[in-house]
């Protein structure tokens, strides 16, 4: 797990036979054969047979063959503003650190954006700002101000965690859009990470976590990076 600033990723939970769930979902669909008897027969032993009509079968959009995977992450040291970005992709289930249920004690922890930190009188000003923002929350929860109603005024920077899960056709579909560069920095490293923890482990998923431009051989953004070719030009 790297450790600096940003998002620290601990892949926790996957299934051990990834592959050869997914390979006896894709037979089962085009065989007479049981989907136990795909799963013990010697295909489903060779693993470059088993990407190849992996391969073929998403590539052409049957995307339920992978939807039978799921993963999960342990993942802190996040912005809000970055948390609030994943919750917005609505096939992953999330379970994430209350700011009714922990009350912050002292000052509570936060993310700079690196644009921020680049620039030392702003960064002074905004540290100093953060610094203000806890002293009038303690101020609220030493009057008895609940921690449901005093986290009003934590900022987007506040940092978060959470444990998120997701099948392989969700993570593929963040990675297409996450990994783009016109997506934030900090949740593009994030996505960046979880995919990685689970190349670690599956080495053939490389392929498929990638931004969307090189999964199209194109780019559909009005601002292109200029990796690739922008549609219609
Ligand atoms: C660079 C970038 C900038 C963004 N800027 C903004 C912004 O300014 N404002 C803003 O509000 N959001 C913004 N978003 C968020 C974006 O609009 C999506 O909400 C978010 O990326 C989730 O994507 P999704 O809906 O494709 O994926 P998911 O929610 O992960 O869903 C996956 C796929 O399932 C299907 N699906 C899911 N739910 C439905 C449904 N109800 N009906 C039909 N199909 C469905 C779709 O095919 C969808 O692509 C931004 C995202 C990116 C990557």
């Amino acid at each position: 797990m790297t450790q600096d600033k940003y998002a620290q990723v601990r892949l926790i939970s996957k299934p051990e036979n990834m592959l050869k769930t997914i390979y006896t979902a894709c037979r089962t669909c085009y065989s007479a054969d049981s989907p136990l008897n795909i799963y013990d027969c010697d295909s489903a032993q060779d693993e470059e047979k088993m990407l190849k009509l992996i391969s073929k079968v998403v590539s052409s959009g049957h995307y339920s063959t992978i939807e039978h995977i799921q993963v999960s992450f342990a993942i802190s040291n996040i912005s809000r503003a970055c948390s609030h970005q994943l919750v917005r992709h609505r096939h992953m289930s999330f379970s994430q650190k209350s700011q009714r249920y922990v009350k912050e004690k002292g000052q509570f922890d936060y993310l700079t954006p690196d644009t921020i930190e680049n620039n030392s009188e702003l960064k002074q000003k905004f540290d100093d700002f953060m610094g203000k923002i806890s002293e009038f929350y303690l101020e609220l929860t030493d009057a008895g101000i609940p921690a449901e109603d005093a986290r009003a005024v934590l900022p987007n920077a506040a940092s978060t965690s959470m444990v998120a899960s997701l099948n392989l056709r969700e993570l593929i579909h963040l990675a297409n859009l996450r990994l783009c560069t016109r997506a934030q920095k900090e949740i593009r490293i994030l996505v960046k990470r979880m995919c990685e923890e689970l190349i670690k482990e599956e080495p053939w998923l490389k392929d498929y976590l990638v931004p969307k431009c090189e999964r199209w051989g194109f780019c559909d953004e009005d601002k292109s990076c200029g990796r690739m070719p922008v549609k219609g030009q």
